[in-house]
């Protein structure tokens, strides 16, 4: 065996992986029309409403709002689907803190409901034990890119009268049995942060098939005007929420990129899941044969559930990380914040705990993280990354 990189012997990889953000002189035109166009912000609508109808069709959708960011969407998507104050929302504890914050923002409660072991994503067989005459909605986080069972979660949220969102903040791309994410349940949202797979710097979208809610949403994000209505004629409580011309210009650059982009990381990524299955200790992910495409803007894999419970997740980082290949330890559940919790004993004046052993385990234990932007390269790549792996986990 060769001696690790973290003892002083040889690296696997000394290379860089590929840098994000990538862009060109279509951007650098894009963004120059808007600032000689004089029409900067989010009322011109000339790049907007051609963002609007592309990243829609892109999707599969028929309406799309663009809002300020991706927490901002999730809000104005729930209060769109006449979520209010003090309503429960049922979503995965194994989920950037958004998810959460976007309800607490005006007081609808998280609900935190595990994950299937095999896919980190919500479990809807414990769905439906979560549900109290206070459920107004459920939140299907589409996790690394890969698409919740859509079709179990809408027959439970039409059983029992209860809006599906779809947080599909990782999941540009993404289809479930051919269909773009995002409109499959009532609305869902996007996110165009930094780190995403669609990047604007910061950003966001709302999509929908429903008119009355596209109009909802658009009313709230844009200061509760009216499409068609006059100026200042407010009919809901809004607020400024509009995205800017700028960030619709770069954005439909980016968009151009974007059908390459996808089917690189779905070509990579499973090529890396086919490797990593090889490696002693490594568990892959599972796919449900509906998700037809996977957007991976994050590759997760499990360490085997033996070998996690004698090793520290955190020896298996820094040894790769050595190795030259960054990784990531990734969540700590929702349900084990201490910020969440407070802020839901905030709004209840109750102290609530959820039972997530799942979500934890993944988080103390098993689950390794890596970025989108790993999987943008070539074959060399994912070789060096197994190569790592292989090394490390014989090293246990
Ligand atoms: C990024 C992200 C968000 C929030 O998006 P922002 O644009 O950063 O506000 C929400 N949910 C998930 C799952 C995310 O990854």
């Amino acid at each position: 065996m060769s001696k690790l990189a973290v003892d002083g012997g040889q690296p696997v990889r000394t290379k860089a992986f590929p840098e994000w953000p990538i862009y060109g002189e279509l951007e650098e035109r894009l963004l120059l029309e808007v600032l000689h166009s004089g029409k900067w912000g989010g009322t011109g609508r000339v790049k907007l409403e051609e963002l609007e109808q592309k990243f829609a069709a892109y999707q599969d959708a028929k309406y799309a709002v663009t809002v300020v960011n991706g927490t901002v969407g999730i809000s104005v998507a729930l209060q769109a689907a006449g979520v209010q104050p003090g309503d429960e929302v049922i979503m995965p504890p194994y989920t950037f803190i958004a998810t959460a914050s976007a309800a607490l923002l005006f007081g609808a409660i998280p609900v935190f409901v595990d994950i299937e072991p095999d896919t980190l994503l919500l479990d809807p067989e414990r769905v439906e034990a979560a549900i109290t005459p206070r459920t107004k909605a459920i939140i299907a986080v589409h996790i690394a890119g890969a698409p919740c069972r859509l079709d179990r979660l809408k027959e439970i949220a039409a059983k029992h009268n209860i809006r599906l969102i779809e947080d599909a903040a990782q999941a540009v791309g993404a289809q479930w049995n051919g269909t773009g994410v995002g409109a499959i349940g009532d609305l869902g949202t996007f996110s165009f942060q930094s780190s995403k797979n669609l990047n604007s710097g910061e950003g966001g979208m709302i999509l929908t098939n429903d008119q009355a809610l596209a109009d909802m949403a658009w009313s709230i994000a844009n200061v509760g005007r009216v499409r068609g209505g006059a100026w200042y004629q407010h009919e809901h409580i809004g607020w400024n929420y509009r995205m800017t011309e700028f960030q619709a210009a770069i954005l439909l650059g980016q968009m151009t990129r974007l059908d390459e982009q996808v089917a690189r990381r779905e070509r990579n990524g499973l090529l890396l899941t086919e490797m990593l299955g090889q490696i002693d200790g490594i568990v892959p992910l599972q796919r449900a044969p509906e998700i037809t495409r996977h957007a991976y803007h994050l590759y997760m894999f499990k360490l085997a559930p033996e070998v996690a419970d004698r090793l520290d997740k955190n020896d298996v980082i820094a040894k790769l990380s050595a190795e030259g290949i960054p990784t990531s330890y990734g969540y700590v559940p929702l349900n084990k914040n201490e910020a969440v919790l407070s802020e839901i004993r905030k709004w209840t004046g109750e102290d609530r705990t959820f039972s997530c052993p799942v979500s934890e385990r993944a988080s103390d234990k098993e689950v390794i993280w890596l970025t989108q932007n790993m999987l943008l390269g070539d074959e060399s790549d994912l070789e060096d990354i197994a190569n790592a792996v292989r090394k490390v986990m014989a090293s246990y």
